[in-house]
């Protein structure tokens, strides 16, 4: 094998998201402003910023208006201004019409598609100066002990010359003086720095999780008008099970449609893209989607445990932001605001640590001090126990409960701490039959492997594994008899299947990390593929 390649940077920023992107913009302003010229990059592992962006989405401005106070002369990709919101439980064949819950309200904020969003904020960062590299995934951390040092690339299956030899060429190792790790929910840096540095979750609440699955829809014209707003609760979900849908709509006559799942469920063979099929053939879901077509799929896991369950920002050498670092308001279902808050301040912690010249734990604390006094850290308090509710009661208590956090502005009922700390994997429970899936009639109701389609996921065939299943014989030898091999079942792309043997379909990948936070044995680590291996999300 050759040398590796050194890229030396000051600071190097994985994940071009929206965390990632406000790092850098700050990052670059600030340097403007005091004539600095530190060396700063940001590695994505996608084909662009924003390919492997999904959301609902329902934005909160408040993150853009600090970041970037002219936003709306930008031409930036709002679908429309959120309008009418109508919140519904759901029975079988009923939808009960409720109040909007308060945390829930979308006074202000606007529709959009995080992927457009993502590319839009990347080519302003860019108009900054900020050098953006698309495909550049990192495989691992360069450390020494707790310190960080930069990222290692993926090897690669092409040679220098762009031919597959069936061997691999070494990555680069980027070299930086602060590593802001900015890759998302359940990153694989994240997970090996997180690992490698246990003082950074000492004490705090087990990540918990959801996931979710999401269809663009192209709809009748004007059967569902662009910025209305729908929540649901209940089918087809019952109600021992923390989730609920969304629908979005969008500006040409386009529909964002979705469902969620708490991962502490129990039920090996829950199936949430099984589920959200059959939640389409609601006649309240159906009436929208009647005459449509659905155009794009994608899934993704969400970091939904709140304040109780971020880790530490920061560290030496590295700082945590966005979904990395867990900022995610599940009771409003957002966090994009908060993500490009916990950018722009993990952004300026590094660029004044460089400007000291002292990089180390004691001074990239400054950003945990932040945070601490910032708007964002204040919003997560006031929903800090709002998991923990329906964690400890069925949804129609648990609803009681946060309904009275939100006068006590966020103190729980009976329990104000931090006291789970089971991670979501451990809840599996015996094997049963699967739920009958509803009939695919490829209009309505579509199977998994069509709706991968959907998704625009490539990999390339020859590289190194990106699910790496560390003892697959337990998957005969346990998981059958224990679990009944639910990867079949949670991951929503068919990647697992299980017939005598655990056979992989890596090349469906959506890269939504279910599989690394859910089975059962904690031995499946998803790390990233070649660059530019994924979905090539449009729209989502
Ligand atoms: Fe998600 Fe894992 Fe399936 Fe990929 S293999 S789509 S990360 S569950």
């Amino acid at each position: 094998m050759s040398e590796r390649d050194e890229l030396p940077l000051d600071c190097v920023i994985v994940g071009a998201g929206p965390a990632g992107l406000a790092a850098a913009l700050k990052f670059q302003e600030l340097s403007r402003t005091d004539g600095d010229d530190f060396e700063l990059a940001v590695l994505e592992k996608g084909s662009a910023p924003g390919a492997h962006s999904l959301s609902g989405a329902v934005v909160d401005p408040r993150g853009l208006d600090e970041l970037l106070p002219d936003w709306k002369d930008r031409d930036p990709p709002i679908e429309a201004p959120v309008g009418r919101e109508r919140f519904y439980s759901l029975s079988e064949r009923r939808a009960y019409r409720l109040p909007v819950p308060p945390p829930m309200h979308n006074k202000g904020n606007f529709v959009c598609s995080l992927n457009r969003l993502t590319g839009w904020l990347a080519g302003i960062a860019e108009e900054r100066g900020v050098e953006i590299f698309p495909e550049f995934p990192g495989r691992s951390l360069l450390r020494d002990g707790e310190r960080v040092n930069g990222v290692r690339l993926v090897d690669s299956g092409v040679s220098k010359s762009g031919e597959r030899k069936g061997s691999y060429e070494p990555g680069a190792d980027v070299r930086a003086k602060v590593t802001i790790l900015c890759d998302g929910v359940r990153g694989n840096l994240t997970k090996e720095l997180l690992r490698g540095v246990p003082s950074a979750t000492e004490g705090r609440n087990a990540a918990d999780y959801e996931t979710g699955v999401k269809e663009l829809w192209k709809v009748r014209p004007g059967s569902f008008p662009a910025g209305e707003v729908i929540h649901t609760l209940g089918f087809p979900l019952p109600s021992s099970l923390y989730g609920g849908s969304w629908i979005y709509g969008m500006g040409g006559d386009r529909v964002s449609i979705g469902l969620v799942m708490g991962l502490d469920y129990e039920d090996p063979t829950f199936d949430l893209h099984r589920e959200f099929q059959r939640f389409k053939t609601h006649p309240l879901i159906a009436g929208i989607l009647e005459g449509g077509e659905c155009v794009r799929y994608g899934a993704k896991a969400i970091p939904g445990g709140g304040l109780y369950a971020m880790p530490r920002l920061y560290g030496d050498g590295w700082l945590l932001a966005g979904d990395a670092a867990g900022s995610v308001n599940m009771a409003r279902l957002k966090g994009i605001h908060l993500s490009i808050k916990t950018g722009m301040m993990a952004g300026e912690a590094a660029y004044r640590a460089l400007q000291a010249g002292d990089t180390s734990e004691e001074s990239l604390r400054s950003y945990q001090s932040a945070f601490e006094s910032s708007w964002a850290h204040e919003e997560l308090s006031k929903t800090r126990n709002f998991r923990t509710a329906f964690k400890k009661w069925s949804r129609p208590r648990a609803m009681i409960a946060v309904g009275i956090q939100s006068l006590l502005g966020g103190r729980g009922v009976f329990y104000d701490r931090l006291d789970h700390t089971e991670p979501v994997h451990k809840s599996l429970g015996a094997p049963r039959p699967p739920r009958e899936a509803p009939a695919f009639d490829g209009k309505l109701t579509i199977d998994k492997l069509t709706d991968v389609y959907h998704s625009g996921t490539n990999h390339e065939e020859d590289q190194l594994p990106h699910l790496v299943v560390r003892d697959p014989d337990l998957c005969v030898s346990r998981c059958t008899a224990e679990y009944g091999n639910p990867c079949q079942y949670f991951c929503p792309a068919a990647v697992y299947e299980f017939d005598e043997a655990l056979k992989l379909n890596p090349a469906n990948c959506v890269h939504c990390k279910t599989c690394d936070i859910k089975d059962p044995y904690g031995i499946i680590d998803w790390v990233t593929p070649e660059g530019g291996g994924g979905p090539n999300y449009t729209d989502l």
